[in-house]
């Protein structure tokens, strides 16, 4: 069997940094906050390049924390677009505010942005890009937007871990930067973990705060915060993980070249990537008219692969109450039923990926068309 990701593997290949890292953290008596998620922090500013970042339970609580910290709540739109994960839209929706969706750029599956501006409103207070795959949304019409209309800008970088837009890391252009260290994405901890980056220091001090309880001193709560800490043995963990980013990530682009450079000779709609950036293949996407037969072809071959995502959010019944409806935003709701991941993760070995590309090669043979 072929797994989309292979998380074991890459425990084993550094394991030896990984449980140390583990059993000093048990050893040092600090699991809330303290020594090992600071430094963490400060890891994760430097490599990005901002000022702040702050640990945080997961890249969901990112993007509560970053809508709060901006006052975003009851009233208040913010543009998402309109194919992403739910959390985009459901956080957005938990802070009680309405998410007004912007279909997607059906090539690079990044929010379309030409059809930003017919989406603001009175109302609109702010704009999360979602680097979407890995690939990186195209920030400088965006930030232009933005700056037009007094609009705040959330990038939600769960999938953009080491992206670059223009030669700049992802997360680093909007106000606040959300990140996800969930398990499978580029920089993975061993169970629930994100975090935030920031330029701005009143909103790094506002964020700190939420995460415990709006306290700026302990049990003096001065608004109602929530329990959202990096845990300490995920913020050494993912220390000890932090130095592989980058070799990882570029494993993964030539991993996605080797597939493109099979995969597209056969015909096969292969994923794009443009001018503006550097792709991260958190995921590498291709799309099938068919999409649930070659999928069921693959599983029958031993290959796992997986739909990013059957629904787009504005279908979700969260959303039924603010009347959006099937035939909305056709590139999203095209790319729901025809987009596929098939496996790909650092560690994939070739002979693995060669079995990828034979199983698609001979799905295609069997039949006419896939593309
Ligand atoms: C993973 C993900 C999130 C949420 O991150 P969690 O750490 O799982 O809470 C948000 N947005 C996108 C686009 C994601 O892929």
């Amino acid at each position: 069997m072929i797994p989309l990701v292979d998380l074991t593997a890459q425990y084993h290949s550094i394991k030896k940094e990984i449980d140390a890292a583990v059993l000093s953290t048990l050893e040092s008596g600090h699991f809330i906050l303290g020594p090992a998620v600071t430094k963490f922090e400060e890891s994760i500013a430097s490599y990005l390049g901002v000022d702040f970042g702050i640990g945080l339970a997961s890249g969901t609580d990112a993007l509560v924390l970053a809508l709060r910290a901006l006052n975003i709540g009851a009233g208040d739109e913010v543009i998402i677009p309109a194919y992403t994960f739910f959390a985009t839209a459901g956080t957005v929706m938990s802070v009680g505010a309405k998410p007004v969706f912007v279909d997607v750029d059906p090539q690079s599956y990044q929010i379309d942005v030409s059809k930003i501006k017919d989406a603001i409103t009175s109302k609109t207070k702010a704009i999360i890009p979602v680097h979407l795959y890995g690939h990186p949304a195209e920030m400088n019409p965006i930030l232009e937007i933005a700056r037009e209309h007094g609009l705040k800008v959330i990038e939600d970088n769960a999938q953009g871990f080491g992206a670059e837009y223009l030669g700049r890391k992802t997360g680093t252009f909007g106000d606040i930067g959300c990140l996800s260290f969930f398990p499978t994405k580029n920089l993975g901890a061993f169970g629930d973990a994100g975090g935030v980056v920031t330029n701005d220091s009143a909103l790094a001090e506002r964020l700190r705060m939420l995460r415990t309880h709006g306290w700026k001193k302990k049990y003096y709560s001065e608004e109602v915060g929530y329990n959202s800490r990096l845990d300490a043995l995920q913020a050494a963990i993912l220390q000890a993980k932090l130095p592989y980013a980058d070799a990882w990530n570029d494993k993964r682009r030539e991993l996605a070249r080797r597939y493109t450079a099979h995969l597209a000779p056969l015909g096969v709609a292969t994923p794009v990537e443009r001018n503006w950036g550097r792709h991260v293949y958190h995921l590498y996407i291709i799309r099938c008219p068919r999409r649930d037969e070659l999928q069921a072809f693959l599983k029958q071959k031993g290959i796992a692969s997986e739909v990013y995502y059957p629904l787009p959010p504005h279908l979700s019944v969260p959303c039924r109450r603010f009347g959006y409806k099937d035939g909305d935003f056709p590139h999203a709701e095209l790319a729901a039923r025809e987009t596929l991941a098939l496996p790909l993760y650092p560690e994939l070995t070739l002979p693995q990926q060669d079995e990828v590309i034979a199983a698609v090669r001979v799905y295609r043979q069997k039949k006419s068309t896939i593309t």
